[in-house]
C-alpha cells in the first residue's frame, strides 16, 4: 500500500490533475491520497493558500473581499471546466467562506479554516474526477480520517491517538482522497499545521496506515545535492536518510517540510520525491540507513536570515547558570535558538532574524547587560548558515580542512564553524552576501573533485 501526496504545482491546473490521475491509475497501490491546495501555474501566480490568507486579512480589516473571493471561485471554476466535472464545488467555497465568516470562532481559528478551503475543495475536485474516469474514489475529510491535533492554530502537532484511528483506512476498498494540511482538535474544530504542511498529513497517513511506501509528487526529479538556482545543473541524490534530508530541510532544502519527517522516520516508512511531471524518474528515497557511500557528504544546504548575539565575560566557564539565564531571557520573549556556539569565555547564541523585532531585541540586550554583567554584548546581522551534510562525516578524515579549504577559496571568512554536536553535519556561519560564491567552491570540492 502506498500513500502519494502530490503538493501545490502538481494540482495547480486542470492539465496538471490530469496527470495526477494517471500516476494514481498507473498503480492499483496508490490507494490512499493526499493533496495541497492549488499553487502557481506560472512563476509570479499565486497560491490559493495565498489568495485565501489575503480574502481573510481583507475581510478582517473590514474592506469589501466579493472580488478577492471570485479570483478563487474562477480558479476552481477553471480547473472544474476544463475536466468536465460538476461545478457544485463552487458554491460550496462560497457558503464555506460565508459561513466562517459568520462564525463564532476566534480570529486564529476563522484564519485556519479559511486557509483550509485550497486543499479541502481540490480534495472534492480530484476525487470527483477520479470518478468520472470511472475508479472508486471518495473524498475523506480529516476528522473523518482521524487526523486529531493539537489546539494550537497554525501550528498543529498531531496527536497520537490519531494513528490508529488511521489504520482503519486499510479496510477501505477505494481510492481515499484526503485533503492536506488541516486535522481537528479534540473540540472538532479545524487547525492547520504550519505552512507548506500537507507534507505533513502524508507522512501521518504513511504512518498511520503502515504504507510501504510514501510517494511525495513535486516539480522536481529528485532531491539536487545543492540548490540548482546557485550550481548549475548538480548532482542529484539518489538515496539519503531521513537525518540527512532532516539535516538539508533545516537549512533551505525545501523540497520536503521538515516537520513532516517525524511520523515516517518512527514509522520506519521510507519516503520517495517524485517528479508528477516525470513520475518515471527515479526520484529520491529517504530511508532510515543506507550502505556506506565513497563520498559521504551527500549535500550542502545554506540559508540566511540568522543573527548572532554574542556575550562574552572573563571566567564565564566558571559561572553557574550563565548559559540558562541567557537562554532564559530569549525564552521570556518567545524566542527559539538555533544554535550555541561557545568557548571558554563567550558564548553566541543565533536566532532566526525574523522572530526579532526592534522592541524585543532592545529589551533582550538591556537584560542581558542588567542581569548577567558582561563585558561586551554585540549582535551581528545577515548571517547565513551553510550546512555540509552526510552520514559517516564524523568518521571521515580531512573533511574539515577540504571545507575550509573551500571557504579559502572562495575567499570568504568564516564567523563560526561548528562539527561535533551533530554526527552528520558540519556548519558554518558567513555573512550573507557570501553564500552564493562558498556554495559554489563547497560543491566544487566536494562534488566535482575527487
Ligand atoms: N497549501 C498550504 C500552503 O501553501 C499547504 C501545502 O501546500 O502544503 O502552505
Amino acid at each position: 500500500m502506498k500513500v502519494a501526496k502530490f503538493g501545490g504545482s502538481s494540482v495547480a491546473s486542470a492539465e496538471q490533475l490530469q496527470k495526477v490521475a494517471k500516476i494514481i491509475q498507473d498503480d492499483k497501490d496508490r490507494k490512499v491520497v493526499v493533496v495541497s491546495a492549488p499553487g502557481k501555474r506560472f512563476s509570479d501566480d499565486v497560491k490559493v493558500t495565498d489568495l485565501l490568507i489575503q480574502l481573510g486579512d481583507t475581510y478582517l480589516k473590514d474592506e469589501p473581499y466579493q472580488g478577492q473571493l471570485k479570483v478563487i471561485l474562477d480558479r476552481f471554476r477553471e480547473i472544474t471546466t476544463e475536466l468536465g466535472i460538476s461545478e457544485t464545488i463552487i458554491d460550496e467555497i462560497k457558503t464555506g467562506v460565508e459561513r466562517i465568516f459568520a462564525s463564532d470562532d476566534s480570529v486564529a481559528l476563522k484564519m485556519d479554516a479559511l486557509k483550509a478551503t485550497g486543499e479541502d475543495s481540490l480534495a472534492k475536485v480530484l476525487s470527483a474526477y477520479l470518478q468520472s474516469l470511472g475508479l472508486k474514489a471518495t473524498y475523506l475529510n480529516p476528522q473523518e480520517a482521524g487526523i486529531l491535533v493539537s489546539d494550537t492554530p497554525g501550528n498543529a502537532q498531531i496527536l497520537s491517538e490519531s494513528y490508529d484511528l488511521l489504520y482503519r483506512l486499510r479496510e477501505r476498498d477505494e481510492i481515499v482522497v484526503i485533503p492536506g494540511f488541516f486535522g481537528y482538535s479534540k473540540t472538532g474544530k479545524l487547525v492547520t499545521f504550519s505552512r507548506g504542511g500537507s507534507d505533513i498529513t502524508g507522512s501521518i497517513v504513511a504512518a498511520g496506515v503502515r504504507a510501504d511506501l510514501y510517494e511525495n509528487f513535486t516539480d522536481v526529479d529528485s532531491v539536487y545535492c545543492v540548490n540548482p538556482t546557485i550550481v548549475d545543473q548538480p548532482k542529484q541524490i539518489t538515496s539519503l536518510t531521513y537525518k540527512e534530508m532532516r539535516e538539508l530541510s533545516y537549512a533551505g532544502f525545501s523540497v520536503f517540510h521538515d516537520e513532516a519527517l517525524i511520523p515516517a522516520f518512527k514509522a520506519d516508512i521510507p519516503v520517495c520525491i517524485k517528479n508528477t511531471n516525470n513520475p518515471k524518474g527515479m526520484g529520491t528515497i529517504i530511508v532510515s540507513k543506507k550502505e556506506p557511500q565513497p563520498n559521504p557528504v551527500v549535500g550542502i544546504a545554506s540559508d540566511t536570515g540568522f543573527i548572532s548575539i554574542y556575550v562574552s565575560k572573563y571566567l564565564m566557564n566558571r559561572e553557574l547558570g550563565f548559559g540558562r539565564k541567557l537562554l532564559t531571557i530569549l525564552d521570556d520573549e518567545d524566542i527559539s535558538f538555533e544554535h550555541t556556539p561557545s568557548g571558554i569565555d563567550d558564548i553566541s547564541v543565533i536566532i532566526r532574524e525574523s522572530l526579532l523585532t526592534e522592541e524585543k531585541e532592545a529589551r533582550i540586550i538591556s537584560r542581558i547587560k542588567e542581569e548577567l554583567d558582561p563585558d561586551t554584548v554585540t549582535v551581528e546581522r545577515d548571517l547565513a548558515l551553510i550546512m555540509v551534510v552526510g552520514e559517516g562525516m564524523d568518521s571521515g578524515i580531512g573533511l574539515a580542512d577540504k571545507a575550509t579549504h573551500a571557504f579559502t577559496k572562495a575567499n570568504v571568512s568564516i564567523k563560526m564553524m561548528n562539527q561535533g554536536s551533530s554526527e552528520v553535519s558540519m556548519m558554518f556561519g558567513i555573512k550573507s552576501n557570501k553564500v552564493n560564491e562558498s556554495v559554489k567552491e563547497l560543491y566544487h570540492i566536494f562534488f566535482e573533485v575527487n
